[in-house]
């Protein structure tokens, strides 16, 4: 019998198949989506956050674990499991050289790339290289991979893994068999349900105007994560859940993206250069709360409660090569009003919008490297950093909308990425990745934490999968 089923194809499933393997073990990776669209959101990312007490290759300066929980700390607002977050930021001090023996390269952040040059270590070629080269890897080393294998079903004997059930497709997606697959141990590593739709609108409801907010959310990343096996694991096994459906890691994106896979050329990173408005033209959020990378994933929950789920980010000339330029142009105009029309906002009431802001803009030393002194005085909301007056033309503005990145919603674990049943734990059964991100991140994200957690836990998961599927255990179940 096959000793390791690993279920996903993305960064936290690799991870696991690569260390089972290392293991021993005979591992077989089920990936629901075709070939070409292989590696889910992670086949988008850039960088992994990392703790170093010393400068490293790529990594500046020191960024200690103990300032790495305080940041982890302060974006969930303490919704997280210290032991567990501690375990991922400790395993990331060490994970790089691993990493690259299958073959990722790094390369330093480049500037303007949201302050990380000291915290986060970027993928050379990005995280599709990343995707690529672990592919590469797993299958050099003899790992069984198999696309358009989406498992459906998940059967279990008490609190233990027998089998999951795989519905095979052909490249168009018309499903060619179902087969049931057996395996001493199981990890599971299938993504978050952010590409479900209807399951995201039922969490979400509707609001107080009578609006679905999905109607206008855009998936940033992969169709294929459907949260298939979180539902499964849920509804039918009665698994321990942690997270609220509502929570997750959410931007505010270019109105223009695509519904999946717009992918990181869709975000708009001048928000704590300007102001950002909703469609009443008004105001709602400290803009310049905190660094952008520590704030840019709450924006989209942000807009995502404002009317019509969109918004506008607005800047002036003085902001131009303080941030990373999107791909497309914003809506340009010599005037503020012009640039109003332009958008189709109520010029009148933007107007005062902007008049208001700008007299509350106190002097200071513009720094936008620092927490610098430039603040409003008198204005609700306050801006706290960087509030510039918007006077000097031209003027842009860019749409945005709620970006969803993954979900939060996932199964409770441990430092062993065990799955929980009535609070015991599965003996062969492991979860890792953004399926169970939310025992770390119970809201709020800082950019490069969702490799980490699935660099880690993916390891773990795979490792613990290996031993189990070797081990003679007595049924805990
Ligand atoms: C645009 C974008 C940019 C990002 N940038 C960064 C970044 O720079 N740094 C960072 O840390 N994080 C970033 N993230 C978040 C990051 O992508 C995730 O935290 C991380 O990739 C999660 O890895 P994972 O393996 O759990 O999920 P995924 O990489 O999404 O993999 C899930 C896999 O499971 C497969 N699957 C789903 N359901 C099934 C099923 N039923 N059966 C079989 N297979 C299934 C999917 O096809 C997919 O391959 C970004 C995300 C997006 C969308």
């Amino acid at each position: 019998m096959l000793d390791v089923l690993v279920i996903g194809g993305g960064n936290a499933a690799l991870c696991a198949a690569l260390m089972a393997k290392e293991r021993g073990a005979s591992v077989k990776l089920l990936e629901s989506s075709p070939k070409q669209w292989r590696g889910g959101n992670s086949m988008h990312t850039r960088n992994l956050r990392c703790m170093h007490d010393a400068p490293q290759d790529v990594l500046q300066e020191v960024y200690s674990e103990e300032e790495f929980w305080q940041d982890l700390l302060k974006v969930t607002g303490g919704q997280t499991n210290e032991e567990l977050a501690r375990l991922a930021i400790r395993a990331s001090a060490s994970c790089r050289p691993w990493m690259a023996k299958h073959g990722v390269r790094f390369q330093p952040s480049l500037s303007g790339a949201l302050h990380t040059a000291r915290t986060n270590a970027f993928f050379m070629g990005g995280g599709k290289a990343l995707i690529n080269a672990y592919y590469r890897s797993a299958k050099s080393l003899g790992v069984q991979i198999e696309y358009n294998a989406e498992v459906i079903e998940i059967e279990l004997n008490g609190y233990e893994f027998k089998a999951a059930k795989v519905r095979y497709k052909d490249e168009s997606g018309e499903v060619l068999r179902e087969e049931w697959i057996r395996a001493k141990s199981c990890v599971m590593a299938s993504g978050g349900f952010e590409s479900n739709i209807e399951w995201l609108k039922q969490a979400w409801g509707k609001n107080e105007w009578g609006e679905y907010p999905v109607d206008n959310f855009l998936i940033r990343g992969t169709r294929y994560n459907q949260g298939v096996l979180i539902k499964n694991l849920q509804e039918i096994h009665k698994a321990d859940m942690i997270g609220d459906p509502t929570q997750a890691h959410m931007v505010a994106i270019d109105a223009r993206a695509p519904l999946y896979d717009g992918g990181i050329c869709t975000r708009i990173d001048c928000v704590s250069l300007g102001i950002v408005v909703n469609k009443q033209a008004k105001r709602f959020y400290d803009e310049g709360e905190d660094f952008w990378p520590k704030r840019y994933a709450i924006w989209g929950r942000l807009v995502a409660m404002q009317p019509g789920q969109r918004a506008y980010s607005i800047i002036d000339s003085k902001a131009i090569g303080h941030f990373m330029p999107p791909v497309f142009p914003g809506s340009k105009a010599q005037t503020l009003e012009e640039l109003a029309k332009l958008i189709g906002l109520d010029i009148p009431t933007f107007m005062q919008t902007v008049n208001e802001y700008n007299s509350g803009v106190q002097p200071g030393d513009f720094d936008h490297t620092v927490l610098d002194n430039c603040r409003t005085s008198g204005v609700s909301p306050i801006k706290s950093h960087w509030a510039r007056k918007i006077d000097t033309a031209p003027f842009y503005a860019y749409a945005v909308q709620p970006g969803v990145t993954f979900t939060y919603l996932g199964l409770k674990t441990d430092s062993q990425a065990r799955v929980y049943f009535n609070k015991r734990p599965s003996r062969n059964l492991f979860v890792a990745g953004e399926m169970m991100a939310g025992n770390v991140l119970g809201k709020g994200y800082t950019a490069g934490v969702g490799m980490t957690i699935g660099t880690a836990f993916g390891r773990i998961a795979g490792d613990q999968a290996a031993l189990a599927s070797k081990a003679e255990y007595a049924n805990l179940g």
